[in-house]
């Protein structure tokens, strides 16, 4: 079992495989850099078109906000309505096309390379307020007109109590062909799957340099090097690469969950007999589900300033128990965080830096089904069916004044911390 993980239930539940660092010099078609979602479908992609792939991850596969989050299978992106104004009718095109191509590549990967990562149907966006209330109804309305087939219902507070066993929420929206699944599993099963279509995986591989020569690129480790046609960034916000081109456009926020110990059947029966994923619909929302042994996965944001909380089970427990009450007195065995990539222009950041540097990351709170799509998009765009890629290329990045230097970080964490903030009144006027 890998040292590096933060000892959360995923890494307690998965089978992992550690893999050896790179220690030679090797030559590829294309290098990735970073194990999370997005660098392992780019892998995968690449690898089923029959590319040479080296991945090269810092840690361990899943090590980031891929193998530690709340699982839960969203579909769309965040700043998509902006990103489909930015690019008119191509991009209204390309964001219908985009609503469940992650869940539609996740499931197809599933199946063919032969993996199970405790996909679970169904996810409940609860409201708090009427107003959020007649939000969700509007957007029901939208998406029965859009995706009729997708197994929609819009529930009022008594269904959503006997649905849930909770007098919290005034009403929520339940789809069914959204979901949710155990990450870190997701993370191992791609890895697995680019490996058995040739593809080599290295860990404990921290990229130091990216050096761009002559139609190749030098992608340096400590103890060897890749020569590759291209390279792509897939480390989100962890890495401090490309310094001066891509740094300044994201910040990291942090997100935190518990996972209690496994309920009684008889309780599982009471709270959430379908086992859907919950997620209420403030900005700064707390979100949970049951895992597949039972226990209650319960997540949110619990501070705006970055900083890592004392005790993350103090700041969610309570939370939890609003939800619950009858759950008082259960269990917190594990607890655990990561940072996600907040772009500063809303938009995930998807792009290219010269002829042969791919990046992408950024995805907010979306990343399971996200970073699968961008990861994928950026692997057909680096075998040429780069259409929707170009168009996300083409969005403006808003950065940050002097975000490669630790002021300008600082700065841009500020205006998250700032704006969460904001959200956080807002969300409970
Ligand atoms: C606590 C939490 C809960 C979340 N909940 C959800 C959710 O329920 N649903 C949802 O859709 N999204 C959720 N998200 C967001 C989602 O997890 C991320 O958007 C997504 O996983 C990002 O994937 P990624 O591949 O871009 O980055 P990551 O998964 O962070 O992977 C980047 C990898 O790059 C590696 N790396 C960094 N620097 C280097 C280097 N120099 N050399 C080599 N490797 C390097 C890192 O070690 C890391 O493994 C959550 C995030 C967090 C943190």
């Amino acid at each position: 079992m890998h040292s590096g993980y933060p000892g959360s239930w995923y890494q307690a539940s998965a089978q992992e495989t550690a893999r050896p660092a790179l220690r030679s010099d090797i030559v590829a078609d294309v290098c990735i850099v970073g194990g999370g979602f997005t660098g392992l479908s780019a892998a995968c992609t690449l690898a089923e078109a029959g590319l040479s792939v080296v991945l090269l991850e810092a840690k361990a596969i899943g090590w980031g906000a891929s193998g530690r989050n709340g699982g839960q299978l969203i579909r769309g992106f965040v700043g998509q309505e902006k990103f489909a104004k930015y690019t008119g009718i191509d991009g209204r095109e390309a964001v219908k096309a985009l609503t469940w191509a992650g869940h539609d590549l996740i499931r197809r990967r599933i199946d063919e390379y032969g993996f199970d990562c405790d996909l679970t149907p169904g996810w409940l966006e609860v409201a708090h307020t009427p107003r959020q209330l007649a939000a969700l109804y509007h957007h029901y309305n939208e998406m029965e007109t859009s995706f009729p087939d997708r197994g929609w219902l819009f529930m009022g507070a008594n269904e959503l109590e006997s649905a849930i066993g909770t007098s919290r929420y005034v009403g929520g929206l339940l789809s069914m062909s959204d979901g949710h699944l155990h990450p870190l599993k997701l993370c191992l099963g791609l890895a697995r799957g680019a490996e058995g279509l040739g593809a080599k995986v290295f860990e404990q591989s921290k990229v130091l340099d990216i050096i761009p020569e002559q139609h190749k690129v030098r992608v340096e480790t400590e103890h060897g090097c890749v020569e590759a046609q291209h390279v792509v960034m897939a480390a989100n916000v962890h890495h401090h690469l490309q310094v001066g081109k891509l740094q300044g456009s994201a910040s990291a926020a942090g997100s935190y969950l518990i996972a209690t110990e496994p309920l009684r059947q008889e309780q599982l029966q009471a709270l959430n007999p379908n086992r859907w994923a919950i997620c209420d619909s403030r900005k700064v929302c707390d979100y949970f589900r049951m895992s597949a042994d039972g226990r209650v996965l319960f997540g949110g944001r619990v501070n705006y300033s970055g900083r890592k909380p004392r005790s993350i089970e103090d700041k969610l427990l309570p939370r939890l128990l609003k939800v619950w009450p009858e759950l008082e007195g259960v269990r917190v065995e594990y607890a655990w965080g990561g940072r996600l990539g907040v772009p500063y222009g809303e938009v995930p950041l998807v792009g290219r830096v010269g002829e042969n540097v791919w990046y992408g990351g950024g995805y907010t709170g979306h990343g399971v089904n996200m970073g699968n799509i961008v990861g994928d998009m950026i692997g057909k765009a680096i075998i040429g069916e780069g259409a929707v890629f170009d168009l996300f290329n083409k969005m403006p990045k808003r950065r940050v004044p002097f975000g490669h230097f630790s002021c300008g970080r600082w700065l841009g964490q500020q205006a998250v911390s700032l704006a969460i903030l904001y959200y956080w009144i807002k969300d409970r006027l």
